[in-house]
C-alpha cells in the first residue's frame, strides 16, 4: 500500500463527505451500498503502540498492508461494503475474550473448524452484512490474503478465498483501490465488483430473501436484527421497501451488526450509522 492510495483515499473520503452533505441538504441520499451506514467516515488511526500491545498480546504481527492502513488511513474507515471496521472489531460480534490466546496464532486453515463461529488465524475486518464477512488471514503461509466468510447457517456456512482469474490473491491495497475506482460508477452496488460471488450467488436463506419468498404482499416497512447484505439490499430495493429497521443490542463498536438501530427513508433503503461515529 503506497502513500500514492493513502492520499487518494483520503481525498475521495473527504469529497465524498461532502457529497453526503449536499445531497442531505436536498434531503437525498447516496445511493451505493453501506453509504449511509459510514458516510465515508474516516476514524483516528491507530498509533504503533497500540498495534503493537496488540500483536504482543494475540502473539501475532498483522500483514504490512493492514498494518499500514489502519496506522495511515483510520483505525475504521468508509470502504468497501460496510467499511473497514477498527482492529479492536477483529471478532464481531463476539467478544474477544470468548477465544483462546493462542487463536489468531494457529495458522489459517480454509477447511479447519471454527471456533466460537470464526476461523482460526484470521481477523474480522470488514462486515458485509447478513453475518458475512471480509477476513484478513494473519497467521501460517495464507497470511495477507483476504478471504469471503460467510457464517449465516450451516448449508451457507464456509470461508471462499479472493484470487484473480490467474489464482494470484487480491490484496488489501487492490481491493481498497478497486473500490475507489468503482466510485465514480453511477449505481449502488458498486462494492459488488469486489466480490464476484454477490453477482452470482442467491442467499436464498438469509432472513429478507426468506421474507419475501413467504409473501407477496406488499411490504413497506421490515425490521430485522442486523445490516442487510448486498443481495438482500438489493431485494430490498427490488420490492421497494421504503423502510428498514434494524434492531440490534447497544454495542461500542463500530462495524459491529448488533450496534445500530438503523432507518431507511425516502424511499431508499438505506442505513444510517450509529450516533457515537463521528
Ligand atoms: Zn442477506
Amino acid at each position: 500500500m503506497n502513500s500514492q492510495l493513502i492520499r487518494r483515499y483520503h481525498s475521495a473520503l473527504r469529497s465524498r463527505r461532502r457529497w453526503m452533505g449536499f445531497l442531505r441538504f436536498f434531503s437525498l441520499t447516496d445511493p451505493r451500498f453501506g453509504a449511509r451506514w459510514h458516510q465515508y467516515h474516516c476514524l483516528p488511526p491507530a498509533t504503533d503502540e497500540y498495534v503493537s500491545s496488540f500483536e504482543a498480546h494475540w502473539g501475532i504481527t498483522l500483514p504490512d498492508e493492514y498494518r499500514t492502513a489502519i496506522t495511515q488511513i483510520g483505525d475504521g474507515f468508509g470502504g468497501p461494503f460496510y467499511g473497514v471496521s477498527p482492529l479492536e472489531d477483529w471478532c464481531q460480534p463476539t467478544a474477544a475474550e470468548d477465544f483462546p490466546p493462542d487463536f489468531l496464532q494457529r495458522s489459517f486453515d480454509p477447511s479447519a473448524a471454527r471456533i466460537g463461529g470464526l476461523a482460526p488465524g484470521a481477523i474480522r475486518f470488514c462486515n458485509a452484512g447478513c453475518e458475512h464477512y471480509y477476513l484478513m488471514v494473519v497467521s501460517g503461509p495464507l497470511r495477507g490474503t483476504l478471504w469471503h466468510d460467510i457464517d449465516v447457517d450451516v448449508e451457507e456456512k464456509g470461508v471462499l478465498g479472493l484470487w484473480y482469474s490467474d489464482n494470484q490473491p487480491v490484496s488489501l491495497a487492490d481491493w481498497l483501490n478497486g473500490w475507489l475506482e468503482n466510485l465514480s460508477l453511477e449505481g449502488f452496488h458498486s462494492s459488488y465488483f469486489l466480490d464476484p460471488l454477490w453477482t452470482k450467488c442467491a442467499f436464498q436463506n438469509h432472513a429478507i430473501a426468506k421474507l419475501f419468498n413467504a409473501t407477496d404482499r406488499p411490504i413497506t416497512t421490515i425490521t430485522v436484527d442486523q445490516l442487510p447484505c448486498p443481495y438482500c439490499f438489493r431485494l430490498l430495493r427490488e420490492h421497494r421497501v421504503r423502510r428498514v429497521i434494524v434492531t440490534s443490542l447497544p454495542g461500542k463498536d463500530y462495524g459491529n451488526p448488533k450496534s445500530a438501530a438503523i432507518l431507511g427513508t425516502q424511499g431508499k433503503v438505506d442505513v444510517e450509522p450509529r450516533e457515537a461515529y463521528p
